[in-house]
Parts: C-alpha cells; sequence; structure tokens
C-alpha cells in the first residue's frame, strides 16, 4: 500500500462491502464506551467497528483507525516517527495497558519494600519498573522471530530506494 495516502486507504476501508451479499454497507454498529475502554485495555487496539448492510449481515471493519497512519514520506521532521513505528511493528511482543498496570503495581509494592529495607524513593522503583518493562517489550523487536533490520531501516530512511 506503499504511496497512497492515509484519506484514500480510510475511504477504501469505509466502503468496504458486505462479504455475504456484496451489498454497501448501510450501517455501524460501535461497541459500548465500556467495552471499547475494556477491549482497549486488554488488547491496546481499538474495537474494529461491526458494519451492516441492507440484508441485516454484519461483520467486522476490521480497525479503522489503525489504518489512519500519516505517511510522512520524505519529511526528515518525521524520520524518528517513522522509525519508531517501524520498531514496534517489528516487536514480536506487544504489551498492552494492562500489562503496564500491573506493572504499576508491581513496581509500587517492589519500592514499597525497597524504601522499606533500603531507604529508596518507591515511586522512583515503581517508574524504574515500568520503564524496564516497557524497554524489555521494545526490545523483542530485535530479538524476537522477526528481527529489525538493516534493510527495514534503509526503508524508512529511502522509502524510494530499491
Ligand atoms: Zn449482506
Amino acid at each position: 500500500m506503499r504511496g497512497r495516502s492515509s484519506a484514500e486507504w480510510a475511504v477504501t476501508v469505509g466502503s468496504q462491502r458486505c462479504p455475504q451479499c456484496g451489498k454497501k454497507p448501510v450501517g455501524v454498529v460501535r461497541a459500548s464506551p465500556w467495552d471499547r475502554t475494556w477491549h482497549w485495555f486488554n488488547s491496546g487496539t481499538p474495537v474494529p467497528d461491526t458494519m451492516t448492510c441492507e440484508d441485516g449481515h454484519q461483520w467486522s471493519s476490521g480497525s479503522i483507525s489503525s489504518v489512519r497512519v500519516y505517511r510522512p514520506g520524505h519529511d526528515w521532521a518525521w524520520l524518528p516517527v517513522s522509525l519508531s513505528r517501524m520498531v514496534s511493528r517489528h516487536r514480536s511482543m506487544q504489551a498492552v495497558p494492562r500489562t503496564y498496570v500491573l506493572a504499576a503495581v508491581v513496581g509500587a509494592l517492589l519500592g514499597g519494600l525497597l524504601e522499606l529495607l533500603v531507604g529508596w524513593s518507591w515511586w522512583l522503583v515503581a517508574l524504574a519498573f515500568m520503564a524496564a518493562v516497557w524497554l524489555f517489550f521494545l526490545s523483542s523487536a530485535f530479538w524476537g522471530p522477526d528481527p529489525v533490520r538493516i534493510d527495514d531501516i534503509r526503508d524508512v530512511i529511502d522509502p524510494q530506494g530499491s
């Protein structure tokens, strides 16, 4: 999909036809705010919308928000963003919001213990613990089954090159 703008992409996804009868969607069924929040908390991704056609078939539209990606092309100011997106894509392990909440709880408990024992600030330990969890998941982009390669970095720096 290289070279297509994010706007084109969103339109294509939005006009997706019914996989059963091929008709155009007539409505979108959205999950409740609670369901959306809970889904995000557990998966880190938005709930895909459910589309309906006039015959009442329902299908998942996929996550429209995830394809509305800003495509910076050759704007060098966006290079760090593109690079971090590329690294994120290669992560074999993805932390979800739930992971960080757990990490915060564990870090705070550990910090409380260390504050009692050696006088460290509990919140510093909690922060460091969360940072360590984040780094661990990020590092899976380099040791996972689909590690970042030189070509991936070259692709980001020069998307038109071969
Ligand atoms: Zn249909």
